[in-house]
């Protein structure tokens, strides 16, 4: 009988592994055929709005990318983001990401004040993200460069093992913007956060989530808070889900938010800005 549950088990597991390595296996068959093909059909980039606490304006958009399979499913960023960095293949999809969000920053105009592009540390160790970086803001005809933020997360220096910091400075000094992402998650936040010469810090939505009825987080916000602004940052807290976290954070003093409870990541033609080009 033991034998037969062990079996059983052995089994269990097998199923468990196929399934994910087909699960794997699709996501990497649609990655592939989306860079082959139709990019914009099949990597179609989502806007989230992100909110200025004080008014409730839009303070700016997180880009957020999707992948349509041939079935037409929506596969999750946390399902083909990791596949694309083993891959490489997150580089042709980083720069499709960015060309979609500068061309959308310039079709917006003033009414989206800046687009949020995350950018992973497999991207910017690329020897040409820079050069590619400087040729897709001129292409785009973004007047103000401040209007790009580049998101990236502590794993940028930690796992890497080269010196990524010459090439923020480098990203700085076209005028582009940096934000910490998910930042309160991983090892070394507050070296991280000194060394990084950072505009914005998004607080990790572990902090955010339940914060009205939890002392402990709402501690560690007003302290990130404190810290930011003595570091010369502005904070964008993450994952707000309703009414009680925002008003926390509001009276806590936090300048923005994202979220569910403002709105969650939709394409393009659904944010809810009317397009000022003709
Ligand atoms: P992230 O950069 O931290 O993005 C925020 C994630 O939180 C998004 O998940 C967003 O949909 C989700 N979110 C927003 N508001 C709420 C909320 O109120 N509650 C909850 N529970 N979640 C909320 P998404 O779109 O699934 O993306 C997951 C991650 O995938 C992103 O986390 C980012 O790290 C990565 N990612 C997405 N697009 C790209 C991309 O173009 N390039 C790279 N390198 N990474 C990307
Ligand atoms: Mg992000
Ligand atoms: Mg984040
Ligand atoms: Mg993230």
């Amino acid at each position: 009988a033991a034998k037969q549950s062990g079996r059983a088990r052995v089994q269990l597991f097998d199923d468990t592994m196929r399934e994910a390595t087909s699960a794997r296996a699709v996501a990497e068959r649609a990655l592939r055929a989306a860079l082959d093909d139709d990019l914009e059909a099949w990597l179609p980039v989502w806007f989230q709005p992100i909110v200025s606490l004080h008014d409730r304006r839009l303070a700016g958009a997180e880009a957020l990318a999707r992948l349509k399979t041939a079935d037409g499913n929506l596969v999750p960023p946390g399902e083909f983001i990791p596949l694309a960095e083993e891959t490489g293949l997150i580089v042709p999809l980083g720069e499709h990401v960015l060309r979609t969000s500068l061309n959308q920053l310039v079709a917006w105009g003033d009414a989206v004040p800046y687009i949020s592009v995350n950018v992973s540390p497999r991207q910017l160790a690329e020897p040409g993200f820079v050069p590619m970086l400087t040729a897709e803001l001129t292409r785009a005809g973004l007047a103000d460069p401040s209007r790009l933020v580049l998101e990236i997360t502590e794993t940028t220096m930690l796992e890497r093992g080269i010196d990524l910091r010459d090439r923020l400075d480098a990203i700085k000094t076209l005028g582009v913007r940096l934000a910490l992402d998910d930042f309160g998650t991983g090892y070394s936040s507050l070296t991280w956060l000194q060394s990084v010469p950072a505009d914005i810090v998004k607080l990790d939505r572990s902090f955010v989530a339940g914060l009205a009825h939890d002392q402990d987080k709402a501690a560690i916000i007003a302290a990130v808070l404190w810290l930011a602004r003595a570091l010369g940052m502005t904070v964008v807290a993450e994952g707000v889900e309703d009414q009680a976290d925002a008003a926390a954070l509001a009276s806590a003093g936090c300048p923005a938010a994202q979220g569910w409870f403002f709105g969650r990541p939709v394409e393009a033609s659904a944010f809810g800005v009317v397009s000022a080009v003709t």
